[in-house]
């Protein structure tokens, strides 16, 4: 099943009533729950049933394998019909197909983007869609609002055979991870990246390098993975983000994130340039 989302903002003329065919795929929410076939599979319905209670309009996101693809949101009372279930996207990430998650992420984002922004945040006049354009624009004061992306760095920091890893105290699972934090304005990704480490572990670290990126819809990140060689200091956690800290051989890993996640994929590709794999970039 091809599961890769092309992004567009208005349906192909040509899709017509026509275009309401069961090859469409419908992100359909609850108050954030993702409505999902129940079972082992769980994929979102290839329809949107018309009795289903929304809450606003549906949005056109871009089309899977060729057909449609929307989002909605139900009113918070709404049930899910027979065979199906609301889910959290966050206990999907290890279930779902990445490319159905991460569309499933950009329609959760889009909706909750609509959601927040029915009114203009200078002059509180109800906003109005601009056509051909994922904004919304004020007809009092054109203020213009788009849908907003936070991005976040994550690092893995690592020193010959070991790298640092750590746990929060509000972290709810029970893997080590790599260091993270938001970007503040102003800050390059390389600032915050130096910032976050030091304030988080203590530890000045050098030769960032980018690895790549993951969309991170909780509520709306984009978290850009690095690597770091340790520069100097000895990793402690500061109590407050992080109540766990410290060194881990390759060949002597805790429980690690799962392994859509980026964090894991930083993991893998250090512990691979360990073992005879690539060299890290
Ligand atoms: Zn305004």
């Amino acid at each position: 099943m091809p599961s890769k989302l092309v992004p567009g903002v208005e349906p192909p003329a040509a899709a017509g009533d026509a275009g309401r065919d069961m090859a469409e795929t419908w992100f359909v929410f609850r108050n954030g729950d993702l409505l999902v076939r129940d079972g082992d599979d769980p994929i979102p319905p290839r329809s949107a049933s018309a009795d289903l209670p929304a809450e606003g309009d549906a949005h056109y996101l871009g089309a899977i394998g060729g057909a449609g693809c929307f989002a909605i949101a139900l009113t918070r009372d709404a049930t899910a019909p027979d065979g199906h279930a609301f889910a959290g996207l966050r206990a999907l990430f290890i279930r779902m197909p990445r490319e159905t998650w991460h569309a499933a992420g950009r329609a959760l984002q889009i909706l909750e983007w609509d959601r927040t922004h029915r009114f203009c945040g200078a002059c509180a006049t109800p906003t109005v869609a601009v056509p051909g354009e994922r904004a919304k624009k004020c007809p009092a004061c054109a203020l213009t609002a788009y849908p907003r992306v936070a991005p976040a760095i994550i690092v893995l920091v690592h020193r010959g055979d070991e790298a640092i890893l750590a746990r929060g105290p509000r972290t709810p699972a029970s893997f080590l991870s790599t260091l993270a934090g938001f970007v503040e304005p102003g800050e390059s990704l390389e600032e915050t990246l130096a910032r976050e480490v030091e304030e988080e572990v203590g530890v000045r670290v050098k030769n960032a390098r980018y690895f790549g990126s993951q969309p991170w819809p909780f509520p709306h990140s984009l978290m850009v993975g690095f690597f770091a060689e340790h520069d100097d200091g000895e990793p402690r956690p500061d109590g407050v983000e992080l109540d766990v800290a410290r060194w881990f051989r390759f060949d002597a890993l805790p429980v690690i994130p799962p392994r859509i996640s980026i964090a894991r994929q930083l993991i893998d590709a250090w512990v691979a340039s360990r073992t005879g794999g690539p060299p890290l970039p």
